[in-house]
């Protein structure tokens, strides 16, 4: 039989309430947590303690981190993307229902229009909605990971470091952005064509982002499949709803915000 004193000392676990809006929190431990003061565990009085929203919200955030966003998107979410054409809305409404809806989508999206009209916004901004539903994501930006897999490259066993290649093989969703941007060696394609057809193969979903358009529009403009080859353009057509954006560049827009800014 417990003693009275057990008793009073001894906490029940009691239901967390609703998340709050997910905010990644600092891991800055010198940050305490007002409601459960760095422990980690929130007492509520008669009732019991529970874990505290700190350490859900950390473990979030933790997860976001090894989605490995660059910090200079961390202003990219669903809620501020502002279509300007209708092309721009179409893939808003893609990108929010692939957002509500996966796993329960057939394919990934390649995001295809010209520099500044929001392609990467709107992958990175998926790729957060997903992260906060609990999915494994990740963000690779085409040339960084290229650079990656050589720098990591091993002369001695003629293989790459499967610690660059594991977790873009694996993850459950994969962004990689800029797709065509490297210049297109057999190594770049051969490359590509591996993490392309083992990520078709074990159907898992992948996000592009590119700036080459299917259609050449004069001689001198190189297309998608001039950058990737006829195969993997069509692996992609398998693998992914294509989406067109339209629009100027956004970037513009802040031009003349601050030069209205400057004016005033
Ligand atoms: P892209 O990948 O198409 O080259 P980005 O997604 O990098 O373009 O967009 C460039 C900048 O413009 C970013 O800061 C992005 O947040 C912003 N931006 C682009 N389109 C929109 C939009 N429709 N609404 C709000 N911000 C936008």
């Amino acid at each position: 039989m417990p003693t009275d004193k057990t008793k009073t000392h001894s906490l029940k676990a009691v239901p967390s309430p609703p998340q709050p809006e997910p905010n990644f929190v600092s891991d800055d431990p010198a940050q305490t947590c007002a409601i459960c003061g760095g422990t980690g565990m929130e007492v509520v009085e008669n009732k019991g303690a529970r874990i505290c929203q700190c350490r859900k919200l950390r473990s979030l955030s933790g997860q976001f981190a090894s989605a490995r966003v660059p910090k200079r998107y961390d202003t990219f979410h669903l809620t501020n993307y502002k279509p300007q054409t209708a092309l721009q809305d179409a893939a808003f409404k893609y990108a929010t229902s692939f957002t509500m809806e996966y796993p329960a989508v057939d394919r990934g999206l390649l995001l295809m229009g010209n520099v500044g009209v929001g392609k990467t916004h709107l992958a990175v901004a998926i790729l957060k909605g997903l992260t906060e539903r609990g999915f494994k994501c990740l963000f690779y930006d085409f040339a960084t990971l290229l650079k990656e897999i050589q720098d990591s490259y091993n002369p001695n066993t003629f293989t790459s470091e499967l610690g660059v290649l594991t977790p873009v093989l694996k993850t459950d969703v994969l962004v990689l952005d800029e797709l065509g941007a490297s210049k297109p060696t057999d190594w770049v394609r051969d490359t590509m064509a591996h993490i392309i057809n083992t990520r078709y193969n074990d159907k898992k979903v992948t996000i592009f982002t590119t700036n080459y358009p299917d259609e050449r529009h004069n001689d001198r403009e190189e297309v998608l499949e001039d950058r990737i080859g006829t195969r993997l353009r069509s692996r992609l057509y398998e693998m992914c709803k294509t989406v067109i954006m339209d629009g100027n560049d956004y970037r513009r827009t802040f031009d003349r915000s601050r030069g209205a800014e400057a004016r005033a």
